[in-house]
């Protein structure tokens, strides 16, 4: 069996390494430059590489190939593959043949980190052996090959994008969370809403009748997909609306009845078991938080966790870094970094969770932003909007007749050096400053870590 993985970082170096070890034989092809350290990798294993290029002979003859996530269905060798027939598969749909682990998935457009760090936490605290992957973290399939000599882990707890779903085929979810659908990458879609729905709908592709599925009840498209899903037999809807009357159960936007809902203070589950909690003793904060603590809870009640464990960390999970991350208070100005903030719903929830004026902090690749979805948000709490990118042309265009409008003030910044020091200026005793750009970083920065991280930098020097 020969089997060609077109993408050399953490998940396609992963792969090889598991694919070497199940005895096929493998080589690893990157059209981009492969860093050393999993050249050394591939190295150490012996497996074939090569970078800048694709030999697509060699790639042809494959008897299935792994694909990065990256590499969109137009790519030559993509289209060349998929025209002769070749199966091209996702690292986790490889890898998932190799474990007998349950597996716990995750996807949606927003909150999939934060509440795969979340599940996974309550699991291991719970003494579970678990395993996290998929998006997050060290390779699966690698953990998987490893597993041969530290024994497997007892689940797995992944987070799937939709470039990964759609290029799984037989994996099968034991319990499935979906938290929202909203427009994302739809370059990748054909600019097509449908189709990036059927994407994430494709996590409960297999399920089996003691599969789980958790969704969002309050999602503009999931609902209506259910009636699609005549196998998804178990079905665990959540709400964050207030509920009305019995505290039996809740009922979401869709009408549909939710078994975890929060009537006032309280985050409730009537299923899979009873379960309550008060809402300020969670740790984190925000309306979009509550829905993946609701999640959370949900997954890990149903993975077989107790409740008196789910509380304890719901109650100290420490967050993730650059999810609203709280960078501290200097000047008597709170600092906030959600740098992970990279599409307008991300921004807009961020904003919402805000309760003191706010100094935002938007910019970077634009990736076809609507950004009139925060005018009455921005109009409501901003004291001023710091543009940062390497053009803030769409941003002015955006928002400059608001701003003058509404008395916000405007500064136009190249740098996190400028940025932080207009933030400085801007900002008020008792505001705070939020970075959530709504933007990729790759204009100025390497990437939204490193974007979070020089925010943190210079905000801790002021
Ligand atoms: P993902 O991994 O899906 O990108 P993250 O957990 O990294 O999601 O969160 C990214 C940003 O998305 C957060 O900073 C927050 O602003 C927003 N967000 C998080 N959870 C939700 C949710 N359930 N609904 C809407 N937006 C959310």
């Amino acid at each position: 069996m020969k089997l060609v993985i077109l993408g050399a970082a953490e998940s396609g170096v992963g792969a090889a390494i598991l694919a070497q070890q199940k005895g096929y034989e493998v080589f690893v092809s990157d059209k981009g430059v492969i860093q050393p350290h999993y050249k050394a990798m591939l190295d150490a294993h012996g497996i074939g590489w090569e970078e800048g290029q694709h030999t697509t002979e060699r790639i042809l003859a494959a008897t299935e190939v792994v694909k990065s996530p990256g590499i969109p269905d137009t790519a030559p060798i993509i289209v060349k593959l998929h025209a002769q027939g070749t199966p091209v598969i996702a690292d986790i749909e490889f890898a998932a043949r190799y474990t007998s682990a349950k597996m716990l998935c995750v996807t949606g457009s927003n909150g999939k980190t934060t509440t795969t760090s979340l599940i996974y936490y309550i699991l291991q605290k719970a003494g579970f052996r678990v395993g996290l992957a998929g998006n997050i973290g060290r390779s699966f399939a690698l953990q998987v090959a490893e597993a041969e000599e530290k024994g497997m882990p007892d689940w797995f707890v992944l987070e799937l994008s939709s470039f990964q779903l759609d290029t799984m085929f037989d994996f099968r979810a034991n319990i499935a969370v979906l938290l929202n659908i909203t427009p994302d990458h739809l370059d990748r879609y054909d600019f097509c809403m449908q189709n990036y729905v059927h994407s994430k709908m494709r996590i409960t592709r297999n399920q089996q009748p003691d599969d789980t599925f958790i969704y969002w009840a309050d999602d503009e498209y999931v609902p209506a997909e259910l009636e699609k899903l005549p196998h998804v037999q178990h079905l665990l809807p959540f709400t964050d609306l207030p509920a009305e009357g019995s505290l039996g159960s809740g009922v979401g936007q869709s009408g549909h009845d939710a078994y975890g809902f929060a009537p006032g203070a309280v985050l409730c589950l009537s299923a899979p078991v009873p379960f309550e909690m008060p809402l300020d003793e969670l740790a984190l904060t925000g309306r979009h938080n509550l829905r993946n603590c609701l999640a959370a809870a949900m997954a890990a009640l149903q993975a077989g966790v107790s409740p008196e464990v789910v509380r304890a960390c719901l109650h100290d999970f420490s967050g993730v870094e650059h999810r609203l991350e709280p960078v501290g208070t200097f000047h008597g100005v709170h600092y906030i970094n959600d740098s992970k903030a990279t599409n307008v719903d991300a921004c807009f929830v961020a904003l919402k969770a805000q309760t003191t004026p706010v100094v935002l902090i938007v910019g970077g690749t634009d990736k076809g932003n609507d950004y009139s979805a925060l005018y009455t948000l921005v109009r409501e709490k901003c004291r001023a909007l710091v543009y940062l990118g390497a053009d803030n042309a769409k941003l002015h265009a955006a928002f400059d007749a608001l701003a003058a409008e509404a008395g916000i003030a405007v500064a136009d910044t190249g740098s996190m050096a400028e940025c932080v020091a207009a933030c400085r200026t801007l900002a008020k005793v008792g505001d705070t400053v939020l970075l959530s750009p709504c933007c990729a970083s790759f204009d100025l920065f390497q990437n939204m870590a490193d974007r979070g991280r020089q925010f943190k930098a210079l905000v801790s020097a002021l």
